[in-house]
């Protein structure tokens, strides 16, 4: 089954370009907002998957706060008109600037990577006669199943404090006299769609508040991160992920302490699956053995493919007759510059409109101007 694109109001824009279905992405934050409402969890959408202005101002109007990774996010989530007392701020390298953009407009908390780290962010609040709320980012050892380049939460991979620095960090922490430990956070991956890992997060979560609990020291709040993943291979059977199913897995497996509250940042679930990168066929090349189907868009404006071996449906939407098999590919220099290998598509032919699905996670906002080329520009399905 094919996805619903407005060929017609496409005529005459100039590819390639991202197409933004704001009616799944509205649907998609409903079901958001009444499942996690259930457990009374508070959400906050990763800006790093998609900043561009138009999609952050429909997800603030659902009541998210913003996940920001770094001091562009934070100004970007507050451009949006997310209010700082909702916005956390995580990222392993945090520059001088960035911590004093989080304390300067009072964000919620800083998600803290590291010891060095929470010394500096105690000194720049003291600079300034505030106290930082902190979370420590700990790094759960949980395995979750998914690319290597997109898991987290292994003891090898850069991100937050080793389980085995526990008492080391709590020792720094109670010294320092302007921040404030209100939470633990952990962040185990992206598109994980196993979700026993996440199950394996709950106890490791579980295990780490004991410790931290045996040493007298009780948090308000906890923050699983985000990584649920969306179905690449069928965006149209599953344009909406199962937010039921994953909130129902914390309920059951997190046991909250009375007065805590639950925190989540999904990014890829909320943006993926409204985006697509819509591209113009340039060129059909017969090859000794195959044939290429060669697009006006390339990993300039659609990285994943090339960044993380990543699949996205493609669709020739200008076209039904019945199909051939393509490589399909960009203009760029690298051979790595390839949308997919043997993709059955209707029968292409210059100028064809083909669909890359699934995009609106980290597409746009990867988009680069290698090759000198122009960043792409969006249009939004209610506006257009
Ligand atoms: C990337 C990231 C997220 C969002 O991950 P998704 O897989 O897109 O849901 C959430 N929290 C942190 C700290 C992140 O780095």
């Amino acid at each position: 089954m094919k996805g619903h694109f407005p060929i017609n109001k496409f005529k005459g824009l100039t590819t390639p370009f991202y197409y933004y279905d704001t009616q799944i992405l509205r649907e998609t934050l409903a079901l958001i907002r009444e499942e996690s409402s259930k457990y009374h969890y508070h959400i906050h959408y990763a800006v790093k998957a998609n900043a561009n202005p138009g999609i952050l101002s429909i997800i603030r109007e659902y009541g998210l706060g913003a996940d920001c990774v770094s001091g562009g996010e934070i100004q970007a989530a507050l451009a949006a008109g997310f209010p700082a007392d909702k916005i956390v701020f995580a990222g392993v390298g945090k520059a001088d600037w960035e911590i004093k953009v989080g304390l300067d407009s009072d964000i919620f908390c800083f998600n803290v990577e590291s010891i060095p780290e929470v010394v500096i962010i105690d000194e720049l609040a003291g600079a300034r006669g505030k106290i930082a709320n902190i979370a420590l980012r700990i790094n759960p050892e949980v395995d979750a199943h998914t690319h290597h380049y997109i898991t987290t939460g292994l003891k090898e991979n850069k991100f937050g404090i080793n389980l085995s620095q526990l008492d080391e960090v709590l020792d720094v922490v109670s010294g320092l006299s302007h921040i404030r430990l209100i939470g633990i956070h952990f962040h185990i991956g992206s598109q994980i769609t196993d979700l026993t890992a996440f199950q394996a997060a709950c106890s490791r979560m579980t295990e780490v508040q004991e410790h931290f609990n045996r040493r007298n020291i009780f948090v308000e709040n906890i923050n699983f991160g985000g990584g649920l993943g969306i179905d690449y291979q069928n965006p149209n059977d599953h344009p909406v992920p199962d937010f039921a199913a994953y909130f129902a897995i914390f309920n059951k497996y997190f046991q909250a302490q009375p007065g805590q509250a639950i925190h989540f940042e999904p990014g890829r679930s909320v943006v993926g699956q409204c985006g697509s990168l819509i591209s113009s066929v340039l060129y059909v090349k017969e090859g000794s053995s195959k044939k290429f189907a060669i697009l006006d868009a390339g990993f300039t404006e659609l990285i994943r493919p090339a960044l993380y071996d990543a699949y996205h449906a493609i669709e020739n939407i200008s076209s039904d007759e019945d199909g051939d098999v393509y490589d399909v590919v960009g203009p760029i220099c690298e051979s790595s510059d390839c949308f997919g290998k043997e993709v059955t598509l209707n029968k292409v032919s210059r100028g064809n409109l083909v669909a890359l699905r699934s995009a609106g996670a980290y597409g746009e906002i990867m988009a680069s101007q290698y090759n000198c080329r122009r960043l792409p520009v969006s249009y939004f399905s209610d506006l257009l």
